[in-house]
């Protein structure tokens, strides 16, 4: 008898254990200089702007565009053979940062570049909950 496979998760460490705490609460947490007033994803020690230590974590607004996307139909990894064909997406964020998510509630073929997008977060196995984009409402 074989288990089925599970998506892989990546594993909250001390410097990204605030994105994945608010994740867990609904909340998109990103960092924020207080050096020069940039926003940062993904996770890091220094401001990539101007390289201070001064990263601070703020919760974002969750919404962005969709900049572009790809529709994924090979099985690279077994725990992904049931979500085939899914897309993955790159969203910038109103704060000035790209993120690689992917887009639920939307047929793959009505995806747009450009289309408004807010995120939602999906919870995975016990404590990882990653976010995800959706169509903006309205
Ligand atoms: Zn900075």
């Amino acid at each position: 008898m074989s288990q089925a496979a599970t998506k892989p998760l990546p594993i909250p460490d001390e410097l990204s254990a605030p994105f994945f705490n608010g994740a867990r609460e609904g909340r998109l947490m990103l960092q924020h200089c207080t050096g020069c007033g940039a926003w940062s994803f993904p996770v890091r020690e220094r401001c990539p702007h101007c390289f201070a230590a001064k990263l601070e974590w703020r919760a974002a607004s969750g919404r962005g565009t969709l900049y572009t996307f790809t529709i994924m139909h090979q099985v690279m990894n077994p725990g992904f053979a049931s979500s085939v064909p899914y897309n993955v997406a790159q969203v910038d964020l109103e704060e000035g940062v790209r993120m690689v998510s992917n887009v639920v509630g939307i047929a793959n073929d009505a995806l747009r570049v450009g289309m408004k997008l807010e995120a939602l977060f999906e919870g995975s196995g016990d404590n990882v909950h990653l976010p995800k984009f959706r169509p903006a409402a309205g």
